[in-house]
C-alpha cells in the first residue's frame, strides 16, 4: 500500500498532469483502472458480490433495488402520483428550465452514496453515480441537447473539497452519452452559504447573482448536471444565466431527487 506521502505525490503529480492536459491524464487513468480491473474485476460497493465488468462496482442486483424516482413531474422531477403529471408548483409556476431528468430519490442507500461521494472525500464514488446517471439517461433515448454543464462550485469551496462533485459526475455521463462538456461555460462568481443550511425558502435569495455565463457562443440546448435535486433554486438560477446568454432550450440532470417546495428538504448542498 502507498505511504500517504506517496499518495500525496501521486496526487499532486495527476493534478499538474490534469492541468496542462486533461485529456491525457483521464486517458492514463482510464487505462490503468481498465488493466487493474482485468486483473482484479470490480466488487459491488454496496454488498461485495461481483461487480458489472469491466469498471462498475455495482452488481446488478443492488443497482436494481435502487430507490426509483418514478413516477416524476416532467418539470421538476418532484415525485408525483402518475405517470406524465405535472406538480402543483410547476403548474403554478413555470421554471427557468425547461425540463428535468432525476432518475433515483434521495433516500437509502443513494443518500449515502451521494454523502460519502460529497463529504468524505470518496471521488472514486463519482463513477458509479455518474454511470447510473448515463445508464438510465441512455434508456429514454438520444438526449436532446448538445452539451453537459456542471453546476461550478465557488472555488474556495472547491478548493476545501478537492474535487467539484457534479463536475466528476458529468463527466461521467458525457463520456458515456457522447456529449461535450463545457465546464467553463459558467462560474460561480459569489461565495454562497451552504444550501443545505438554508430552510428552503431563503435559498432562492442566497443563490441570486451567484452564477456568470461565459462563452460568446453558448450551446442553443445544454443540460445542467448535478448531485441532488431539491428546490432546484440553484440549478434555477443558473438556468437563468443560460438562458439570458441565448440558450433555448435547458434540461437539469441529477443523481437523486431529495423532497423540495419548501416542504422540509435535507439533502445536502
Ligand atoms: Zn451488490
Ligand atoms: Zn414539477
Amino acid at each position: 500500500m502507498a505511504s500517504p506521502t506517496q499518495n500525496g505525490a501521486v496526487t499532486q503529480y495527476s493534478k499538474a498532469l490534469a492541468a496542462c492536459q486533461p485529456g491525457i491524464a483521464r486517458r492514463v487513468y482510464d487505462a490503468s483502472r481498465s488493466l487493474l480491473h482485468g486483473l482484479f474485476p470490480p466488487s459491488c460497493y454496496l454488498c461485495l458480490d461481483p461487480g458489472q465488468p469491466p469498471a462498475f462496482e455495482l452488481c446488478p442486483g443492488c443497482e436494481g433495488d435502487l430507490p426509483r424516482n418514478h413516477p416524476a413531474c416532467p418539470g421538476c422531477a418532484a415525485p408525483v402520483p402518475e405517470c406524465g403529471a405535472w406538480c402543483a408548483a410547476c403548474r403554478q409556476r413555470p421554471r427557468a428550465f425547461d425540463a428535468a431528468f432525476v432518475p433515483y430519490r434521495y433516500e437509502f442507500p443513494m443518500a449515502e452514496l451521494i454523502h460519502r461521494f460529497k463529504y468524505r472525500g470518496q471521488v472514486a464514488l463519482g463513477r458509479i453515480l455518474g454511470t447510473l446517471l448515463a445508464r438510465r439517461l441512455a434508456e429514454r433515448g438520444p438526449p436532446r441537447v448538445d452539451a453537459v454543464l456542471p453546476v461550478p462550485l465557488h472555488p474556495a469551496r472547491e478548493a476545501r473539497r478537492g474535487y467539484n462533485q457534479a463536475r466528476e459526475i458529468a463527466g461521467f455521463v458525457a463520456d458515456a452519452l457522447g456529449l461535450p462538456l463545457q465546464a467553463a461555460l459558467a462560474r460561480r462568481i459569489r461565495h454562497t452559504e451552504e444550501q443545505a443550511a438554508l430552510p428552503a425558502i431563503v435559498r432562492a435569495s442566497n443563490v441570486r447573482g451567484a452564477f456568470e455565463v461565459r462563452g460568446a457562443v453558448p450551446p442553443l440546448r445544454v443540460a445542467i448536471v448535478d448531485d441532488v435535486l431539491t428546490t432546484g433554486a440553484t440549478v434555477e438560477e443558473l438556468a437563468r444565466g443560460l438562458r439570458a446568454a441565448g440558450c433555448r432550450h435547458i434540461e437539469v440532470w441529477a443523481a437523486a431527487r431529495a423532497a423540495g417546495h419548501g416542504d422540509g428538504a435535507q439533502a445536502p448542498r
